[in-house]
């Protein structure tokens, strides 16, 4: 665990990730829980090139790139 991210990134971001059920086309994601989505339920890696064009706010629909979807698998792994 390391704490140097605190400045730039929520601390949701240092939650682990958890199994999702991508909310666009109902396969199996792994990220972090958005509270604007149904539990158990997000933006899956699958579809992130999908919705992006067709969503206005990203941010505010899925959360944020890199801690709700996206997540690197890895703790430490390069963005
Ligand atoms: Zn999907």
């Amino acid at each position: 665990m390391t704490t140097q991210n605190n400045t730039t990134v929520p601390t949701v971001a240092s939650a682990p990730l958890v199994r999702l059920i991508c909310c666009c086309c109902g396969g199996v994601t792994r990220g972090r829980q958005f509270f604007n989505q149904d539990t158990g339920y997000g933006l899956g890696t699958c579809c992130v090139e999908f919705v992006k064009p067709r969503v206005q706010d990203m941010a505010r629909t899925y959360g944020i790139e890199g801690v709700h979807y996206l997540a690197p698998q890895a703790v430490g792994a390069p963005k």
